[in-house]
C-alpha cells in the first residue's frame, strides 16, 4: 500500500486533482481540483480508497499510522480554519462524507456536524450567536450518527420501521404535533433542546449505548461506518445492478462544516451546469433557505427554484435565489462557468451559503437522460466546448434507445382522464399498474407485469424496484430528488413531485384529486411533461428525425464510421422502421416466420406431411405466390439497398402442432387421421434438434424446397425492377460446416435463379453467399469462400456451438454462471470476444485470404451491443446487422469504434 494515505485540500490548494479518482473517489479528487482553481471550498483531507480496501480485507484495521497521518492532516485545516476540533470556545466541525470512484448516489453514508459535544456546544452558540442552530446541528447530528454509525455499522438490522432513525423521526413528529406546528424550521431553541435529550435517551434505549461525547471517537466512529458502508446493503445492490466492482472501495473525505442552517442569511442547494432533462444550455438547480444537507433532496420541504428557468409548478410562487440573494446568485452562476469550462462537461454541483457567503461542496459530471446527453453533445461542440470527436464519445450508444422510446399516443392521451400533474423527471410514456412498494414491484415484475411504481418520495432502498418498473411516480420531492436522479441515469420514465396524491402505503391505496385507486390499478405517465393519467393508454413510436441535435450526432456518426450499419427483419413494415432508423440494408431476413401465418401454414403442413417429391412440390406451389408477395414487399421497401434472405433453417417439427387439440383441428383440415399426424411429430422427434435436421440440411435432403425459395426471391426482384425498383438480392444458405453442402445448395440457386431470369428476359445481380455459424465453417473458411460470395456470422449458433451451451437450455445454468462470476457476461448477448472472437476472426482472414473482396457481416444478437460493435469494426467486417430499434445505437457505436 502506498505511503501516502492522506490527502489534504483547502485554502486554495490540494495534494490531489481530479485524476485521481481511483485514490480518492470521484468526491475527494473533484473537491482537491476545485481547490485548486480557487473555488472556495471547506479545507478538509480524504482517505484514500486503499485504506478502504485494507480496512475490507483485515476486518476493520487501520493501516499502521494512519491515525498520525490524519492528525497532521486535521492540524492543517485547523491552521486554515483558525479553529480547532474539539475546542471549547472556538470548535471546529467536520463532515465524514463518502465518495468512491464512480458516483452512487445515496449509496453510502455521510454525517454531518461531528465534533459537538457538552463541552463545543456552548462555544459554537457563543461563536454564532445562534442557540438555535447549533441545538439543530446537534440533533441531526445525533439522527445520522446513531443511524449510521451506531445501527448500520454496527450490523443492528432492525425491523421495518423500527431504525433508530425512524424512532427519532417520530419524536420530532411527536414535538411538533404536540406544538401545533408543521414544519422543522418552526421548532425553536428550546424545543430543540428538549429534543436532543429526548433523543439521546431513545438512543440509550434502543441501542444501549450512551450516544458518544468525545469528538475523537465521533470522528473514528464516522470514518469507519462510512469505510463499512461500502459494504452496506444498498451500495452491494447497486453495483450489482450498475456492474461496479466490489473490490473499489470508497475514500473518505473528511471536511469543515459550513452551515446553511445558520439562518435567514445561509441556504443550501443543488443545480446543474445544464438541464439534465432537456439538456438545455441554462443553469438549473434547486435550494432551501436556512437549511442542512439533504434537505432538498429529502423532500422535507418545497425547495425553491435558484433562478427564473428553474421554476416548477411546485416553485414558482416562491422567491428564487437569484432574487432572494442576487449577489450570491452571481457568484455561483460564475462558478458554473468556471467549472463548465474547466471540466468540459455537464456538472452536478452542491453548495451551501453560510451567512452570507458561498461555498462549493461538490462537484462531478452530472447525470443526464439520453435526449439531453445527445443535445449537450451537440451544443457543447457548437460552442466549441469540445470536438467532435468528443461529441461522439459523450453519448453512450444505449442512451439513444431513449429517443427512440414509444411516446403515449396523443390521441389517446386528449382523450384521457388526467389526474393529477407533476415534474417531468424522466421523458417517455409509462403504462402499467400500480403498486406501493419496491418489494413488489421487483415480485410483480418477475411475473411480467408492467408496474409503475408509486411511492411518497423513494430512497436508496427503493432500487430495485425502481429498477424493475416501467415507470416511477412520486408525490414529493424536486428535479433533484433521489427518484429524479435514479430515473435520470436509467433514461427511465418518471415523475416526481405529484403533489395531488394522497398515497397510503400500507393499505396500498392512494386517492388523487377525489379519486381512488389501489395496488393494480393501471395508470399512464407522460414523463416528458409530468402528466399523470387513469387508465392503460397506447403507445406511438418516437420519431427521432424530428429531433435536430440527434440528426447533427448521427451525421457526424455515419461520416466517421467504418462499418455499414443493416438490419434484421422479415417483413415490410420492421424493414421500414429499420430504413427510417438508418439502416443500408438488410443483413438477415429469415423467412421462417413466412411460413407461420395463418394463410399459409397449411400448405407448410402438406409439404411436411407428405412423403414424397411430387407430393412435395405441390405444396410447395401454394407457398411460393405467398413468398414471392412478402419478398416483393421487403424490396420495395429497401430500394436500391441490399437484402440478405436466408434460406429455410429450423427443424420441421417447429412447423406441427404440439398438444392434442391442434393436432386434431390439423387432422380434420387435412383430411388425414390424427393418429398420422401423431406419427408425423413422432418421427421427426430429434434428441438435439439444434444439431438436427435443420438449416442447409434441409435444402440438401428437400432441394425442392430450396429452389422454391430462391424462385420466390427472384421471381420477386425481377418483378419490382420492371417496377423500377433497385434491387439487391443475396441468398444465404445457413448452417453450412463444410464446403460440398454450400456447393450442393448453390448450385439449386444458381440454377433456379438463371431459369427464373432467363423466363423474365431480365439481368439482376444476385449473390449467394453463406452463414458461418458452425465452427468447422470458420476453420474452414479458405475453402468455404471458393463457393461463398459473401459470409456473414451467424454469432448466435457459433455462440452455441462454441461454448457448447444449448441456447434454449442456458437459462437454467447461465444466471448462475454470472452471478458466480464464471462467466464475465451473458456470450449471447455480448460477444465472447476471446474465444468465440477468435473463430469470427480466423474466419474472416482465412476467408479473404481466398476472395480477397470477400464481404463480411454479422447478423447474430450481437450486431446491436455496442462492445461487440467495436470487435466487429476492429476486425475489419463491413458491416453488422442488428434489430431496426438497435440500428441508430449499432451506428453511434460503429463511429465510436473508428474514433477511439
Ligand atoms: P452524497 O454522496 O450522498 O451526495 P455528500 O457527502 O455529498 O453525500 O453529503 C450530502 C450532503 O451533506 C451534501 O449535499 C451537503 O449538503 C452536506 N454536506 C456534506 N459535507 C458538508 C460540509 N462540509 N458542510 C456542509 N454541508 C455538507
Ligand atoms: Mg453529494
Ligand atoms: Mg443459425
Amino acid at each position: 500500500m502506498a505511503a501516502k494515505q492522506v490527502y489534504f485540500f483547502g485554502g486554495g490548494k490540494a495534494e490531489g486533482s481530479a485524476k485521481m479518482k481511483e485514490l480518492l473517489g470521484g468526491k475527494g479528487a473533484n473537491l482537491a481540483e476545485m481547490s485548486r482553481l480557487g473555488i472556495p471550498v471547506p479545507a478538509g483531507f480524504t482517505i484514500t480508497t486503499d485504506v478502504c480496501t485494507y480496512f475490507m480485507k483485515t476486518g476493520g484495521k487501520y493501516p499502521n499510522g494512519l491515525k498520525e497521518k490524519v492528525n497532521t492532516a486535521l492540524k492543517k485545516v485547523e491552521k486554515i480554519m483558525g479553529s480547532r476540533f474539539g475546542d471549547p470556545q472556538n470548535p471546529l466541525l467536520f463532515s465524514v462524507r463518502s465518495g468512491a470512484r464512480i458516483s452512487m448516489p445515496g449509496m453510502m453514508e455521510t454525517i454531518l456536524n461531528i465534533g459537538l459535544t457538552s463541552a463545543t456546544i456552548p462555544g459554537l452558540i457563543a461563536k454564532s450567536g445562534n442557540e438555535r442552530f447549533v441545538y439543530d446541528a446537534y440533533r441531526r447530528l445525533i439522527m445520522m450518527y446513531s443511524d449510521v454509525v451506531m445501527e448500520k455499522a454496527a450490523g443492528i438490522e432492525p425491523k421495518e420501521g423500527k431504525g433508530i432513525r425512524q424512532q427519532l423521526e417520530h419524536e420530532m413528529q411527536k414535538m411538533k404535533d404536540a406544538k401545533g406546528v408543521k414544519f422543522d424550521m418552526e421548532l425553536d431553541a428550546k424545543d430543540l433542546k428538549r429534543l436532543v435529550d429526548v433523543f439521546k435517551k431513545k438512543v440509550k434505549q434502543v441501542l444501549k449505548k450512551d450516544f458518544p461525547n468525545n469528538p475523537d471517537d465521533q470522528l473514528w466512529g464516522a470514518i469507519s461506518a462510512v469505510f463499512r458502508s461500502w459494504n452496506g446493503k444498498r451500495a452491494k445492490a447497486y453495483r450489482r445492478i450498475e456492474n461496479i466492482p466490489g473490490d473499489w472501495g470508497t475514500a473518505v473525505n473528511v471536511q469543515t462544516m459550513v452551515f446553511g442552517n445558520m439562518g435567514e442569511n445561509s441556504a443550501t442547494g443543488v443545480a446543474f451546469t445544464r438541464d439534465p432533462a432537456t439538456g438545455e444550455n441554462k443553469f438549473y438547480g434547486e435550494f432551501l433557505v436556512d437549511a442542512q444537507g439533504e434537505d432538498v433532496v429529502a423532500g422535507i420541504r418545497t425547495p425553491q427554484a435558484i433562478n427564473k428557468v428553474s421554476k416548477s409548478v411546485t416553485s414558482k410562487h416562491l422567491p428564487s435565489l437569484e432574487e432572494l440573494m442576487p449577489k450570491l446568485y452571481d457568484q455561483l452562476a460564475k462558478t458554473r462557468t468556471k467549472l463548465e469550462k474547466h471540466y468540459r462537461d455537464m456538472q452536478d454541483v452542491e453548495f451551501t451559503i453560510q451567512d452570507g457567503k458561498l461555498y462549493m461542496l461538490q462537484t462531478r459530471v452530472g447525470k443526464r437522460n439520453g435526449l439531453a446527453a445527445v443535445r449537450m453533445a451537440v451544443e457543447m461542440r457548437k460552442e466549441g466546448l469540445i470536438s467532435e470527436k468528443e461529441a461522439l464519445l459523450r453519448v453512450k450508444p444505449e442512451q439513444l434507445d431513449e429517443l427512440l422510446h414509444p411516446m403515449l399516443d396523443p390521441k389517446a392521451e386528449s382523450k384521457a382522464d388526467k389526474l393529477a400533474g407533476g415534474l417531468p423527471a424522466g421523458p417517455g410514456g409509462g403504462v402499467g399498474q400500480i403498486v406501493f412498494t419496491a418489494d413488489d414491484a421487483e415480485a410483480q415484475a418477475k411475473q411480467g407485469k408492467d408496474i409503475i411504481l408509486v411511492r411518497d418520495e423513494t430512497s436508496p432502498e427503493d432500487v430495485h424496484g425502481m429498477r424493475a418498473a416501467q415507470a416511477i411516480l412520486t408525490a414529493k420531492g424536486g428535479m433533484t430528488s433521489h427518484a429524479a436522479l435514479v430515473a435520470r441515469g436509467w433514461g427511465k420514465c418518471c415523475i416526481v413531485g405529484c403533489g395531488a396524491l394522497n398515497i397510503n402505503a400500507s393499505k396500498k391505496v392512494m386517492s388523487v384529486n377525489g379519486k381512488k385507486l389501489g395496488e393494480g390499478d393501471w395508470i399512464s405517465l407522460n414523463g416528458t411533461k409530468g402528466i399523470v393519467y387513469d387508465g392503460k393508454l397506447g403507445f406511438l413510436p418516437a420519431d427521432p428525425e424530428k429531433n435536430v441535435h440527434y440528426k447533427k450526432l448521427m451525421s457526424w456518426a455515419d461520416k466517421r464510421r467504418k462499418l455499414g450499419i443493416r438490419t434484421n427483419a422479415d417483413n415490410p413494415h420492421d424493414a421500414q422502421t429499420a430504413r427510417k432508423f438508418g439502416a443500408e440494408g438488410i443483413g438477415l431476413c429469415r423467412t421462417e416466420h413466412m411460413f407461420f401465418g395463418p394463410d399459409r401454414i397449411t400448405a407448410m403442413r402438406q409439404m411436411i406431411l407428405v412423403d414424397d417429391e411430387a407430393g412435395r412440390k405441390k405444396a410447395l406451389k401454394k407457398l411460393l405466390p405467398l413468398q414471392r408477395k412478402d419478398f416483393i414487399g421487403i424490396f420495395k421497401a429497401m430500394n436500391g439497398l441490399p437484402v440478405t434472405i436466408r434460406t429455410l433453417d429450423p427443424p420441421l417439427h417447429e412447423f406441427l402442432p404440439n398438444d392434442e387439440t391442434s393436432q386434431k383441428e390439423m387432422a380434420e383440415q387435412m383430411g388425414v387421421t390424427v393418429e398420422a399426424i401423431k406419427e408425423k411429430v413422432q418421427s421427426l422427434h430429434e434428441a438435439n434438434p439444434m444439431l438436427g435436421h435443420r438449416g442447409c440440411r434441409l435444402g440438401i435432403t428437400y432441394p425442392e424446397i430450396t429452389a422454391m425459395q430462391v424462385q420466390a426471391i427472384i421471381e420477386a426482384a425481377c418483378r419490382v425492377a420492371k417496377q423500377g425498383v433497385k434491387v439487391h438480392p443475396e441468398i444465404m444458405i445457413p448452417l453450412v460446416g463444410t464446403k460440398a453442402e454450400l456447393e450442393n445448395q448453390r448450385k439449386v440457386a444458381v440454377d433456379t435463379a438463371e431459369m427464373v431470369l432467363q423466363k423474365n428476359g431480365v439481368r439482376i445481380k444476385y449473390l449467394v453467399g453463406t452463414m458461418i455459424e458452425i465452427p468447422r465453417a470458420a476453420l474452414m473458411a479458405d475453402e468455404v469462400a471458393q463457393v461463398a460470395e459473401f459470409f456473414s456470422f451467424g454469432t448466435n449458433d457459433l455462440t452455441q456451438m462454441t461454448f457448447g451451451y444449448s441456447r434454449d437450455d442456458a437459462g437454467k445454468f447461465l444466471p448462475h454462471y454470472l452471478a458466480k462470476k464464471i462467466l464475465p457476461a451473458d456470450p449471447f448477448q455480448t460477444l465472447d470476444q476471446e474465444g468465440v472472437g477468435q473463430l469470427v476472426e480466423m474466419g474472416i482472414q482465412r476467408g479473404r485470404a481466398t476472395r480477397k473482396d470477400l464481404k463480411v457481416g454479422i447478423c447474430g444478437e450481437h450486431g446491436g451491443d455496442p462492445k461487440s460493435v467495436e470487435f466487429c469494426h476492429r476486425v475489419g467486417m463491413n458491416y453488422v446487422s442488428c434489430s431496426p430499434f438497435r440500428v441508430p445505437i449499432a451506428r453511434l457505436a460503429a463511429a465510436q469504434a473508428a474514433v477511439r
